[in-house]
């Protein structure tokens, strides 16, 4: 891991790697090993500053680049980024401890996926598009603040800033300090593509000091978010002061409805992987899965079967399927809920408190599956982002609805049946941002978004290059 020590010391401002004004150093750790990687700069409010005036600056000319040339641009950004994957993987295992096939397969792979999708839309896409007599004209919103977080950090970081630059619009990326180093490779692809400077721009730090500055910068015209809903919040209160655009993604506590016509032998199987991938944290995972009272002790029986399959450990090996948690906070914050679950009286089927026993240091969490869970339990109502499973029982239809949309959060559903027609009226009845049927396999053009507390705003497809646009209404443009 040494060829990553060098990563994440300055900044890129203005088309250069820049030297923090006032620099604080802050220790990378490893969560296999509990071990520091290297030690990484936090910015401040003057980099903010700098990184903000040096966007605004690049916004009139880039704004102005014909289409087709940002096409190339970005196009020539992820030829620089698939030059890095190895790296970029190396750099993921090291900063969050994702299991290398995962860094590789999901996380570098993802964000190439994402990137090129939003290449499609913009070749497509009608920036200018006549209704009756008026031209409705989409214009690049101006300066946008970025802020991601660190489960997925090279997703996130696509799922912003491509559909950002498609638009017209200039950036500066504010990543997770937890996973800086990711982010500092991704600069340099953007730098090596040839992206103007100014256009965009990267200052690393944490969230209270640099992303707080980013959203209540008043040469900021528009901050996306991604991360907790308690910083959603904050960042929503900052950005205020000159009415930005505020974009949320935000947490979730996804219900995976099992009807009871769904093949149960694979359901609660895929279900449970889909919920452990990535170690349970992620925003759309099926968290509480909810199945007919009648088949419960069924479903436990599947889901210790499922749990046991995991290989926890280092994420170097590439055997590994389930790797550590990506910190210590997010380790101690898994433990104090599934403390929690036992107290309030979920039955526990897998895993438990604590590190697997062959493990003796590393963010290491048991595969953990809770059974007969009351959705008033803090384990169904929270965001636990680790490998933990909740199964709640239904008595019928009404009451998987009710208890899927009982939540503060309204992100993602998941519906198993063999009856298609049952599954999309259900679907239909979720309060949430997205509804997958039957494991459909990705949509590209599909948005991603929340209801409630899960954020404002959409990510992906067509919807999400439209956050980054204002659209202008020209009135009389054509006469009847
Ligand atoms: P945060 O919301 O704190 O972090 C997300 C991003 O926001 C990071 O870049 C962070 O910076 C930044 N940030 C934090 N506070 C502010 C602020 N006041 N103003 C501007 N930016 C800010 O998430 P945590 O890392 O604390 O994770 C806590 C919980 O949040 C998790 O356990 C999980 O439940 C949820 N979460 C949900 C995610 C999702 O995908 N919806 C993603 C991550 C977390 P920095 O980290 O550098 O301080």
């Amino acid at each position: 891991m040494n060829s990553l020590a060098d990563l994440g010391r300055r900044f890129y401002i203005d088309g250069r790697w820049t030297e923090p004004a006032a620099p604080t150093l802050r220790d990378v750790v490893n969560p296999a090993t509990e071990e520091p990687v290297t030690r990484v700069a936090l910015g401040g409010r003057s980099d903010v500053d700098a990184a903000v005036l040096a966007a605004r600056r690049a916004f009139p000319a880039y704004a102005a680049m014909p289409h087709a040339q940002r096409v190339e641009l970005l196009r020539a950004i992820v030829a620089e980024y698939l030059r890095r994957a190895p790296r970029i993987a190396d750099a993921l295992t090291a900063e969050i401890g994702a299991p290398v096939a995962l860094a590789q397969g999901a996380h570098v792979a993802l964000g190439a996926a994402a990137a090129n999708q939003t290449i499609a839309l913009l070749e497509r896409f009608q920036f200018r598009r006549p209704r009756g007599t008026t031209l409705l004209v989409h214009e690049p919103i101006g300066v946008c603040g970025l802020i991601t977080a660190w489960n997925w950090p090279m997703f996130l970081a696509f799922l912003k800033v491509f559909p950002a630059l498609a638009a017209g619009c200039t950036v500066v990326l504010k990543p997770s300090e937890l996973s800086p180093l990711s982010a500092a490779l991704f600069a340099q692809a953007i730098d090596a593509a040839g992206v103007p400077p100014g256009v965009f721009n990267l200052v690393q730090g944490d969230g209270p000091t640099v992303g707080a500055a980013l959203a209540a910068h008043p040469e900021v015209d528009m901050v996306s978010f991604t991360g907790s809903t308690r910083g959603g919040i904050e960042v929503a209160r900052a950005a205020a002061g000159n009415v930005k655009r505020v974009v949320q993604e935000l947490g979730g506590k996804s219900a995976n409805i099992l009807l009871p016509d769904a093949d149960f032998g694979t359901a609660v199987g895929k279900g449970i992987a889909h919920c452990f991938n990535n170690s349970g944290q992620t925003c759309v995972a099926p968290t509480r899965m909810l199945v007919p009272r009648e088949r419960h002790e069924e479903v436990m029986a599947l889901a210790r079967e499922a749990a046991a399959s995991f290989v926890v450990g280092d994420p170097r090996d590439a055997h590994t399927t389930l790797g550590p948690v990506a910190n210590l906070e997010q380790f101690e914050k898994i433990q104090s809920l599934i403390e929690s679950g036992q107290a309030e009286g979920a039955e526990l089927v897998a895993g438990g408190q604590g590190r697997p026993r062959h493990l003796s240091r590393g963010y290491y969490v048991r595969p953990t599956i809770f059974a007969n869970v009351r959705n008033d339990m803090r384990i169904a109502r929270e965001e636990i982002f680790g490998p933990v499973l909740c199964i709640l029982p239904y008595r019928d239809e009404d009451e998987a609805v009710a208890i899927a949309n009982d939540s503060p959060y309204g992100l993602s559903g998941f519906i198993q049946s063999a009856d298609l027609e049952r599954a999309r009226r259900v679907a239909l009845r979720l309060r949430t941002g997205t509804v997958n049927i039957n494991d459909p396999g990705s949509d590209p053009d599909a948005p991603i978004g929340g209801y409630k507390q899960s954020g404002n705003g959409r990510e992906k497809g067509e919807f999400g290059l439209l956050e980054y646009l204002e659209t202008k209404a020209v009135v009389g443009y054509r006469t009847a």
